[in-house]
């Protein structure tokens, strides 16, 4: 592997004054380091993007677009590449790697085919009223190290299409692939439009803070995002952010259990349960608890965990040290208050791998059903009465997604609109795409990313308002 993954800063990839290790999270052994900014590359690269954006904006949209479906001509082209290296830093199985690039460049596609055009609210004798979108400067892309590239693509397209330009800050433990995208940006864009460097979790702030960026998009945990709507506070900066959840699924008593079981573990599992969007919580009828259970602990059973390398792998290691530490935790909490069926254990060796985990008996005060455990320790809870399982799953702090899981689509459907979240699901979890608004409710977002309604967060609406002359 070499050694020489470099920072791009205005256009040029640049080696930094401090290095940064990368860990394997399959061996928790460090196999390369790569360039790491300090606050001299940031504020370089704010100050490259922000030379560059008045150009880029002058570019037209449908320049900007061409270079965007270029970008994600480019990820395909090196999808293998890519793909190695997210296994390598990330951890997660060839397969899924794939998928997240295969995810990164349709979303790429699918938002520079968008645009705010311009619209005319008042036409008539007395007023002309049109509604225009500007670009906001530059944005500052903070990206969470369970999905590098898909988070980076769905930051950088609908920015640059309007015409901003971008510092794109991946997580300190997922620089690799990050930085291989920005080396094949440079070959794109014109300099300065997309900025690329990395940090020892110490230039997030920097920043959030630094006058001349003018919108962050962040994703990350609750307890950062809070962190960022703060500093964003004093400049009164457009803020996205998209947080962590804690979602509940309720299984109605006519569910098919043999349906269900496989497609509710995959939307728990997936990503060795690192997906803001994963199956967090599962409210089961009593009447099919038990065989429930029984199913899912047999699936997690058959998982294939190993290096996600290896060919055959489902499930990978967890990303790094602190996540593997805080599902220690969760485990010594459900062996104290619950019943372990299957897992409850981290493998041995050096890896942060853990036995694919189902818990039952626990109350809900537990920390595995209170906190979100991005881990691949899956909490089955029971309950008798709809509205009780409503109170239940809804008294999260957080709102991210939530599902029904039903053989009668509109019992589910009146279950469904009770559920207080950004998106409910129906015998399903976890599906998005890039034509689908993606929204946090309460403690698990600002805004929205994704589709129309999340371009727009990358402008400045600004009305021209024209009085017709008398007569005119
Ligand atoms: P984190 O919030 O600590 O880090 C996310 C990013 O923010 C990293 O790039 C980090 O370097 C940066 N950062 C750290 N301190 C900052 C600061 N003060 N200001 C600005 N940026 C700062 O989260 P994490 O540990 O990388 O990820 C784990 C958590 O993130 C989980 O709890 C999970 O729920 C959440 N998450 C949510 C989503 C989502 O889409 N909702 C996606 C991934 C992860």
């Amino acid at each position: 592997m070499a050694s020489n993954a470099a920072l791009l800063i205005g256009g040029k990839l640049v080696e930094g004054t401090a290095r940064l290790d990368v860990v394997n999270p399959a061996t928790g052994q460090v196999f390369t380091t790569v360039s790491c900014a300090t606050e001299r590359e940031a504020r370089d690269a704010v100050a490259a993007a922000k030379q560059a954006q008045p150009g880029w904006a002058a570019a037209g949209l449908p320049a900007r677009r061409a270079l965007l479906l270029r970008f994600a001509d480019e990820m395909g082209a090196n999808a293998e590449e890519l793909a190695a290296l997210l296994v390598l830093e990330q951890g997660k199985p060839l397969a899924e790697a794939h998928q997240e690039l295969a995810f990164a460049q349709a979303f790429v596609r699918h938002l520079a085919g968008l645009e705010l055009p311009v619209e005319v609210v008042q036409d008539d004798a007395t007023h002309r009223v049109e509604i225009h979108h500007k670009p906001l400067g530059v944005v500052a892309a903070i990206a969470a190290w369970n999905f590098p590239l898909l988070i980076a693509a769905y930051k950088i397209a609908p920015a640059l299409l309007l015409g901003n330009t971008v510092v794109l800050k991946p997580a300190p433990t997922t620089p690799l692939a990050s930085l291989r995208l920005g080396a094949l940006a440079r070959d794109i864009f014109p300099p300065g439009v997309l900025n690329v460097i990395t940090d020892r979790n110490d230039l997030g702030a920097f920043l959030t803070a630094h006058p001349d960026v003018a919108k962050v998009s962040f994703t990350g945990s609750t307890a950062t995002g809070k962190k960022v709507m703060e500093s964003a506070g004093p400049r009164l900066k457009r803020v996205t952010l998209e947080l962590g959840g804690n979602d509940g699924a309720i299984v109605l008593d006519d569910a098919s259990v043999a349906e269900i079981a496989p497609k509710i573990f995959g939307s728990a599992f997936y990503n060795c349960g690192q997906v803001c969007l994963a199956l967090k919580r599962l409210y089961v009828h009593a009447s099919i608890h038990d065989e429930l259970c029984e199913a899912l602990a047999e699936l997690a059973n058959a998982a294939v965990v190993g290096n996600g390398a290896e060919p055959g792998v489902t499930i990978g290691p967890l990303q790094n040290a602190m996540q593997f530490d805080k599902a220690g935790r969760f485990l010594a909490a459900a062996r104290r208050d619950g019943k372990i069926l299957t897992g409850g254990a981290a493998l041995p060796g050096d890896g942060y791998f853990v036995a694919p985990t189902i818990v039952r008996d626990l109350p809900d005060g537990n920390e595995l059903v209170a906190e979100e455990q991005f881990a691949p320790i899956l909490p089955v809870l029971t309950y008798h009465d709809i509205d009780e399982a409503l109170a239940r799953v809804n008294a999260s702090p957080y709102g991210l997604g939530g599902s029904v899981w039903s053989s009668d689509p509109q019992r589910a459907y009146a279950v469904a609109q009770r559920l207080d979240v950004g998106t409910a699901w129906i015998n399903q979890h976890l599906h998005f795409g890039p034509h689908i608004p993606l929204v946090g409710a309460k403690e698990s977002g600002v805004g929205v990313e994704f589709a129309a309604e999340g371009l727009a967060e990358y402008a400045q609406m600004s009305v021209i308002n024209i009085a017709r002359q008398q007569g005119g």
